[in-house]
């Protein structure tokens, strides 16, 4: 081959190559994607009784495999576990959900620790929180959060299925909350820890729900004793929330914090 008939080839060869590079690049991008959570509606939309929902755990479940949140009608606490939903209810028991139940709230991710760290026993949810915090080397993005173990005790609450006119989430948890305190069981604990400036949009800090190894018991967590386990950390930048379309969203005023609020909804118990 002469050498300029060389060049030529080697030029076109090189486009040719780069062109294929370039178009391969963002399709392998997108096929991977990024791992986000997947959050329904907003924390402040459930604050001021938005409780029915049209997003099925069917479409939730595209998005992850663990997760959190409530039924439409605020019909008890949901987890996610291994691609599968559970509801515990007010009287006690858990259920596993069809695809095709509703949700006015939830939150999803896939999941996949990228640290993992042991549970020592005798810790209680605040030194729990600054365990995990210490090992948080970024609080400005997601964290996904399973604990496995064993717990020497836990005390989750949920909530009554609610008739319209709705109240808000507050009121609903003062007068109807029930409470459970179990002693030494085995079982999983979802959660996750949003970042502060989420405020309005999701609770800032962490959120978890709990669901017993036998599926016979769970809730959303309001205190612990740990025995011993393991935590599974799953920091992760992205984030996707699909807002409802209709007209009672439509009609929510759902700027600010409401920090007071949210700690009375989410973090107390009497
Ligand atoms: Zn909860």
């Amino acid at each position: 081959m002469q050498p300029t008939r060389w060049f030529r080839f080697t030029l076109l060869a090189l486009v040719c190559a780069g062109a294929i590079y370039a178009c391969r690049l963002p399709a392998v991008a997108n096929a991977a994607g990024p791992e986000a959570t997947y959050q329904y509606s907003t924390i402040n939309a459930l604050l001021q009784g938005y409780y029915d929902g049209a997003l099925t755990l069917g479409e939730l479940a595209r998005h992850g495999s663990v997760g959190l949140g409530t039924t439409n009608g605020l019909d008890g606490e949901l987890i996610m576990l291994d691609g599968a939903f559970y509801r515990a209810r007010t009287d006690g028991t858990v259920d596993r959900l069809p695809d095709s139940t509703r949700t006015p709230f939830a939150i999803v991710s896939p999941f996949k620790a990228d640290r993992q760290i042991e549970l020592p026993a005798g810790l209680d949810i605040n030194d729990l929180y600054r365990l995990i915090d210490a090992s948080i080397d970024n609080r400005n993005l997601y964290q996904t959060v399973r604990i496995d173990g064993r717990f020497a005790s836990i005390t989750v609450r949920s909530v009554p299925a609610q008739t319209p006119p709705y109240r808000p989430l507050v009121e609903v948890v003062k007068q109807q909350q029930v409470v459970f305190s179990y002693k030494d069981v085995k079982g999983t604990l979802i959660g996750f820890r949003a970042p502060d400036f989420l405020a309005g949009i999701n609770v800032p800090g962490y959120h978890f729900h709990f669901i017993s190894d036998d599926r016979r018991q769970g809730g959303h967590l309001l205190g612990i004793t740990t025995g011993e386990g393991s935590i599974g950390i799953d920091q992760i930048a992205a984030f996707e929330v699909q807002l409802p379309e209709s007209a009672g969203f439509a009609a929510l005023s759902l700027s600010g914090g409401r920090k007071e609020e949210l700690d009375a909804a989410e973090k107390q118990h009497r």
